[in-house]
């Protein structure tokens, strides 16, 4: 399996040689030649499969230079109990990911087990040991440079944290995130781990990182990479759950699936949408937005307008003006059309918006089982209380807006697969505003916020960051 760029300009690439890149170096961003296929025989023999040997199944079809010996130790590693161990109470900890039922045909997939309790941590724990291993091989270093406004973060350093010839750098901003998620990211106390904590807002980060990278000869002399959700790995990793909850949801495969997506930068839909051209039998992707809604808009009118704000809302880790892997899915719209897509993304890159209604694009979306909707905080906070009330179970403020918009499209006779994206333990703000208690959380973290913290605050300066990354980077 080689990969191309969605802008068809840029070398065709093996999954080793884009696991550590961004974008392609034409703007586009890495997609499979094309995608495999799981026949009818395949699924069947995928049903009785445990996470880790559908992890392989999958993700041995989509990697074409790690030998399958090592890819499957990698897999064994990553994919295991200790790892995801926050399962609630009366939950397999071997499922990884266990399938909540509510009510017959209507299900919450825990995805937010692991170490930071959001589901980032499924693809970016794999991530870590996959740079890990190929880093070990050409005894390369690696300065991962991100900025985040809470889960990517902080995800990204537990699955960094000690791991041989990577150091991260990772700027966030001094207010906006919760008392719980600067707490895990500061209590760290791994050497190579250094958390930028900027005097200024969340853009104001991702604007210095933008610059940093922008530098092509700081960027190569100090090895810096990123780890943002365009990273094809992670959208491959987040595929596999797909497979594991449709099994878990299903008797035969006969059946069809729905699954209702908390969106931002659509990551998670986007491996959802490719597990369904794998073959997996989906019947809608419900992508479900908060108040920033450019996702939404797109999927109800066909018209993609990135905005020029982002809206803060309580649940922040959707709150995105443009949606990074968007892209992935408009070049399989139009047919893995390169030229079509450079055309459609250079008004995007000036600031403008496209409309596919005109030449017919729009009408297939359908096709690919895309709806979408909408939610705003009342909702949130209602649909956390419905949650409680009726099931007894307590959800985050994303998770809400996921039931809230899968609801609205739940269909008789399809199974709804609601993904869980963050434990509730990391909005606190939301849970005291919709239910009057305190949300529960894991006992090991019980006392994190009294953990002694590490941490470096500084004015958001482009030129003091690449000081601190000289000074601390050999
Ligand atoms: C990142 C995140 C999302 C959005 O996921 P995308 O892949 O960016 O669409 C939703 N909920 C939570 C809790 C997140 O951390």
């Amino acid at each position: 399996m080689k990969y191309q760029s969605t802008r068809g300009n840029a070398p065709v690439q093996t999954f080793t040689q884009i696991l550590l890149g961004g974008l392609a170096s034409d703007g586009g961003l890495y997609v499979p030649e094309a995608y495999p296929r799981f026949s009818s025989d395949d699924l069947a023999a995928m049903r009785g499969m445990n996470y880790r040997e559908l992890a392989f199944a999958v993700l041995s079809r989509l990697v074409d230079d790690i030998p399958a010996d090592d890819l499957r130790a990698l897999i064994e590693r990553t994919y295991t109990p200790d790892v995801y161990r926050y399962v609630g109470r009366g939950e397999n900890p071997a499922d990884i990911t266990p399938l909540k039922t509510l009510e017959p045909g209507l299900h919450v997939l825990a995805l937010s087990n692991g170490p930071t309790l959001a589901f980032k941590d499924m693809a970016m724990q794999l991530l870590g040991n996959l740079f890990e291993y190929v880093l070990g091989r050409t005894g390369g270093e690696l300065n991962i440079l991100g900025a985040t406004s809470g889960d990517t973060g902080s995800a990204a350093e537990y699955a960094m944290r000690g791991k041989r010839g990577i150091r991260v750098f990772m700027l966030s901003p001094e207010h906006g995130m919760t008392r719980f998620q600067q707490a895990q990211m500061y209590a760290l106390q791994d050497a190579n781990i250094h958390n930028l904590v900027i005097r200024g807002v969340f853009d104001q980060c991702q604007d210095i990182v933008k610059a940093v990278s922008n530098d092509l000869d700081f960027k190569a002399k100090h090895h810096i990479g990123a780890v943002n959700s365009i990273n094809w790995v992670r959208v491959a990793a987040q595929s596999v759950y797909y497979f594991k909850a449709y099994f878990a949801a299903t008797r035969s495969n006969d059946e069809e699936v729905s699954f209702s997506v908390p969106s931002g930068n659509f990551g998670n839909v986007c491996a959802g949408h490719i597990a369904r051209q794998m073959g997996l039998p989906i019947c809608k992707l419900i992508v479900a937005t908060n108040e920033n809604d450019v996702l939404d808009e797109f999927f109800r009118t066909g018209v993609y307008r990135p905005r020029p704000e982002t809206k803060h809302t309580s649940s922040p880790s959707m709150d995105i003006s443009k949606a990074s892997n968007f892209e992935r899915f408009v070049f399989d719209l139009a047919g893995r059309d390169a030229a079509k897509i450079r055309s459609l993304w250079a008004a995007i890159e000036s600031g403008g918006s496209f409309d596919l209604r005109a030449d017919g694009l729009f009408d297939k979306v359908a096709g690919f089982g895309m709806v979408s909707g909408s939610s705003g905080h009342a909702d949130r906070i209602d649909t956390i209380r419905r949650v409680h009330q009726t099931w007894g179970v307590m959800i985050d403020p994303h998770t809400a807006d996921g039931l809230k918009v899968g609801l609205e499209h739940r269909e008789a006779g399809v199974p709804l697969v609601c993904m869980e994206t963050a434990q509730p333990a990391k909005f606190e703000d939301a849970i005291r505003e919709a239910l009057g208690v305190e949300p529960l959380r894991p006992a090991e973290l019980a006392e994190l916020e009294a953990r002694p913290q590490k941490k470096h605050v500084m004015d958001a300066d482009v030129e003091a960051v690449k000081r601190y990354i000289v000074e601390h980077a050999r």
